[in-house]
């Protein structure tokens, strides 16, 4: 039985994509973005996929868990590091590197004594104002990391870009310059760049990369899609028409009677909705496939049903199928039109959409 509402992930996508990071950053090691499941795409199935990485990162401490227990060896670094020291048991006993970002951490680390050790991504604040040490508090930082026994000799050093996103806003190269010039006397590999640093600004490309959204084929910049960057998306959202019928003039469709009929038409009724992750702000007009031509949604997104306007298609019934975002239609066109940004559609996708594997 097909399921109502499914992604296909095309799995051979996510090497071009890893492909086309190497292509722009040729001598940096790659550290795959795979948290949040893998932008939605599942942590495991990605992580396979992207065997041969230099590193895996995610956010928290039970994603890198996942990974470990799930048999892969690589190197996983925890982008938010951890915040009790329960916490910090495991990426001992897991062997997961961490961020160090806050004083409480390293509280925690100088408190511990024993053979072990884990490798540490000292992280600076260069002006996202989000995690880091501002770069006057490197050095006692790092001479505080250094006598640390539990941590690796060879201690890393990152930041992450607050506006690389966009190619006219000064504020990156400033965070490029701000940490080159506070971490040059250190030894330690360095790292910097996004998706967005990778292939917009060659100056942020440093040791290490940390792509995410990339890999998932889509774009970082607003105002391009995937496909304008030689990316290709992974995944696809499909459904069908579960019913097709007319609507007279005047006539309201969905809750709120939002959408007033101004012609007569055929309507059609999609079986996805927000329960199934699709946006519940895609504005109508909002592109869908349907038998392999956009038609426009109409009406408000509803849990389980979005609706349709199928005049172009007055032979469309039941069961013909839709595609709700993938190749023919950029997920960063939807998300454009629901007023949010690709990577909240593909890592909002529910446990109710099954997924299938190209
Ligand atoms: C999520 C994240 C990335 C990847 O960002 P993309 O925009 O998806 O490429 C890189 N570094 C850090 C610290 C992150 O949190």
């Amino acid at each position: 039985m097909i399921p109502a509402a499914y992604a296909i992930l095309d799995l051979d996508a996510v090497q071009h994509n890893l492909a086309v990071v190497r292509h722009y950053a040729p001598d940096a090691k790659v550290m795959a973005v795979i948290k949040a499941n893998g932008y939605g795409h599942g942590l495991l199935r990605i992580a396979e996929a992207l065997q041969g990485v230099d590193a895996y990162a995610v956010a928290r401490v039970d994603e890198g868990i996942r990974l470990r227990n799930a048999g892969f060896a690589n190197r996983i670094v925890v982008l938010e590091g951890f915040t009790y020291a329960d916490e910090l048991d495991a990426f001992m006993n897991y062997q997961l590197d961490t961020v160090v970002h806050s004083s409480v951490q390293l509280e925690l680390l100088d408190k511990r004594h024993e053979n072990n050790q884990i490798t540490v991504w000292l992280k600076l604040d260069t002006g996202m104002n989000r995690l880091g040490f501002k770069v006057r508090e490197l050095d006692s930082v790092y001479q505080r990391l250094s006598a640390c026994s539990v941590i690796k000799p060879s201690i890393h050093l990152m930041t992450h870009l607050a506006s690389a996103d966009d190619k006219n806003d000064a504020m990156t190269l400033r965070q490029i310059r701000l940490f080159d010039e506070a971490v040059a006397k250190y030894p330690g590999q360095r790292s910097i760049a996004n998706s967005a640093g990778i292939l917009g600004w060659p100056a942020a490309l440093a040791e290490w990369v940390r792509p995410g959204v990339m890999l998932y084929g889509i774009s970082p910049f607003p105002e391009l899609v995937g496909s304008q960057l030689d990316l290709k998306p992974v995944m696809s959202l499909h459904s069908r028409l579960i019913a097709v019928k007319p609507i007279e003039k005047g006539d309201t469709v969905g809750y709120g009677g939002s959408w007033r009929c101004e012609k007569s038409t055929l309507l059609g009724v999609v079986a996805i909705g927000y329960g199934d992750g699709y946006p519940r702000y895609a504005s109508p007009g909002t592109p869908v496939f349907v038998n392999g031509k956009r038609v426009p949604l109409i009406g408000r997104v509803s849990m389980d049903m979005i609706t349709v306007d199928l005049e172009t298609q007055p032979l469309a019934k039941p069961g013909d199928p839709v595609i709700l975002w993938g190749e023919h239609l950029p997920v960063e066109e939807i998300a454009h039109c629901a007023g949010t940004i690709p990577y909240t559609l593909v890592c909002g996708i529910t446990q109710r959409v099954q997924i299938v594997c190209d």
